[in-house]
């Protein structure tokens, strides 16, 4: 697919979307390669900046000119502060973004190595948001798409099961991730109760019992009739993205960027899938916009230091240099 993003530019209409789920502090080390257990490797660079997924998403819908608010939660500490002016300076709403007394703010060690162009990741928990914890869930649900990412099941159900019955309009994206977890009994049916889910392959397999991406697709096609679902969109690395509706499937593929860091890109892709479903493109062009939005944010160390405008991704699209499939 070729071409540009349709109204994308002309369009009057700002998107308001809110993330709800997680924000973390990351400390992130460059190297080579992976060392084998108990080896060493040289670190070639080193740099400690603002993480976690729903703060990564807000922002990155902020540099696409979204209005984007982020419910999360972070501790009392000089982290979550910092956290806390990088969203106010990317022009982010905090208004629901929680400080936890006697709490420390959710901390990641993120290993990044050159060769294979990959990420570890070590998760020191800290703070998030749960059931029970105060925000106003009508002005939430005002948004034009609430991507929901967040680690508590609890509020993840209490979530899904209130549009229905409080915003009819409101469009919930949901991220797989949590979802996966082999622990949580209902995966799956929660995922049937967001409007779009987001996710790695690996991801939806989990979620969904299956071996293969062709036997995932089957088992959510079975299931959309009678729920909220209504597209599913798996992101694939270097090889794109797989769409999934109820009638239509599509592979499109990834740009051509040169991979510094991972990291966040999954962040991002799921910033240009909420702006595209809020300004009602054609699943097609919402994946195109999302892969290249997912490349701009590889190409620096740290998952917001490149994430995208929207000038940015427009330009992208409109070299259209997309991987060979
Ligand atoms: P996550 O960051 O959640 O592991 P992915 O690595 O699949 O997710 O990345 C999300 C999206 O970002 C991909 O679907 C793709 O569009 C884009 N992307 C990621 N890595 C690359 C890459 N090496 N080249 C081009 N695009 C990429």
């Amino acid at each position: 697919m070729t071409g540009p993003i349709p109204n994308s530019s002309a369009t009057p209409r700002t998107p308001r979307v809110a993330t709800v789920g997680t924000a973390s502090w990351d400390r992130l080390v460059a190297v080579d390669r992976y060392p084998s257990p108990g080896e060493q490797e040289i670190v070639r660079a080193e740099v400690s900046a603002p993480g976690g997924t729903a703060t990564n998403t807000a922002v990155g819908l902020a540099r696409l000119g979204a209005r984007a608010s982020v419910a999360a939660a972070i501790g009392d500490d000089a982290e979550g502060d910092s956290i806390r002016r990088g969203l106010e300076a990317a022009g982010v709403d905090t208004r629901w973004l929680l400080a936890r007394a006697a709490a420390r703010t959710n901390r990641a060690t993120i290993v990044v190595s050159g060769e294979p162009s990959d990420r570890t990741m070590y998760w020191h928990p800290g703070a998030e948001l749960v059931r029970g914890d105060p925000f106003d869930i009508a002005a939430l649900f005002r948004h034009d798409v609430v991507v929901l990412d967040m680690a508590d099941a609890p509020l993840r159900r209490f979530l899904v099961d209130l549009p229905a019955h409080t915003v009819p309009g409101a469009r919930i994206l949901g991220t797989l991730t949590y979802l996966a977890d082999p622990a949580l009994p209902d995966g799956l049916e929660l995922a049937l109760r967001h409007d779009v889910v987001v996710g790695r392959e690996r991801d939806l397999l989990a979620v969904t019992g299956t071996w293969t991406l062709s036997d995932a697709a089957a088992a959510l096609r079975f299931r959309m009739p009678g729920s909220n679902l209504r597209a599913a969109l798996v992101t694939r690395g270097a090889a794109g993205c797989r769409i999934v509706t109820a009638e239509e499937s599509w592979q499109i593929a990834a740009f051509e960027v040169p991979v510094v860091d991972p990291t966040g890109a999954g962040d991002a892709f799921v910033a240009g899938v909420a702006y595209g479903m809020a300004q009602r493109w054609a699943w097609p062009t919402v994946g195109r916009f999302a892969n290249a939005a997912g490349a701009l944010a590889t190409r620096a160390l740290g998952a917001q230091s490149s994430l995208p405008t929207l000038a940015d991704v427009e330009e992208m699209l409109a070299n259209g240099c997309e991987r060979p499939a």
